[in-house]
């Protein structure tokens, strides 16, 4: 038995014949928040997919809790234990809300109403939104609504692809809460994100990729106390951030 949720080991991912992702190695805790950080086209998406193995061609290991599932498939994974948030939400809109959570309690055992409870306790954003249907969501309720969803499964390891993208801060906020709440609770987490902020809030470490190369792993608190860093590795501007020096 080990105490990483997932050991990703010298990991290549290509589209066709370009690469996107070049190996990258990075160990994820059991309970743990880690960030995967990156300019515009570094590779974050795709470091979530390979780990998925959605869309995507791998070479390397991926290891969760000790078991190799780089050769499953996505429904196979999904069982493990492993949920992801797309970053296109994928909410079915005909269905309301609560529809969407029952559907998704599916693949949990025990009462489904128990599994929408705690989901919707877990993302307070979702509990007036339960009676309206998909298609009368904003961004916001729309990512709140996918990450309720994500969590009606009760995942071991919850993989999030840019939540906090497009949204209003109020709205970022509450998610962020939610996370951080999750992973107090136990929860495994995998964030790829461009909202620094956002990030630094909801993790413990940091990975930053550039050009789909892995140029800096580190605590997030290291990473936010050193503008000289995010300056390197993000070009955030200083006064951007509220660091001038
Ligand atoms: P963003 O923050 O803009 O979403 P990202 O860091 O998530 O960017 P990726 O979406 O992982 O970056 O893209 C990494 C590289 O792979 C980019 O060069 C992108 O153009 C390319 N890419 C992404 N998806 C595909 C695809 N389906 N087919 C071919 N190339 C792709």
């Amino acid at each position: 038995m080990t105490d990483d949720a997932l050991v990703l080991d010298d990991v290549t991912l290509t589209y066709g014949s370009a690469t996107a992702v070049f190996g990258l190695s990075l160990t994820v805790g059991a309970g743990e928040s880690v960030g995967i950080l990156g300019r515009n086209g570094a590779g974050k998406t795709t470091s979530l997919r390979g780990i998925i193995g959605s869309a995507v061609r791998r070479r390397g290991s991926v290891r969760y809790f000790g078991e190799e599932i780089g050769g499953m498939r996505a429904d196979q994974i999904a069982r493990k234990g492993i949920s992801w948030v797309p970053d296109d939400r994928r909410i079915y809109t005909t269905l309301t809300v609560r529809e969407n959570l029952l559907l998704a309690s599916r693949e949990r055992s025990g009462p489904a109403r128990q599994a929408v409870d705690e989901a919707v306790a877990a993302v307070p954003l979702v509990e007036k939104l339960l009676p309206r249907k998909g298609i009368q969501l904003s961004g916001g309720e729309q990512q709140a609504v996918a990450i309720a969803r994500a969590v009606v499964a009760r995942p071991r390891l919850l993989l999030l692809d840019e939540p906090a993208e497009g949204l209003a801060p109020i709205i970022v906020n509450s998610l962020r809460d939610s996370i951080i709440e999750l992973q107090r609770s136990g929860m495994t987490v995998l964030i790829a994100e461009q909202n620094l902020n956002f990030v630094l809030a909801a993790t413990q470490r940091v990975c930053v990729l550039d050009s789909g190369r892995q140029v800096l792993t580190c605590s997030s608190e290291e990473f936010g106390n050193s503008p000289e860093l995010q300056n390197e590795h993000l070009a955030i501007s200083l006064e951007n951030h509220g660091r001038r020096r």
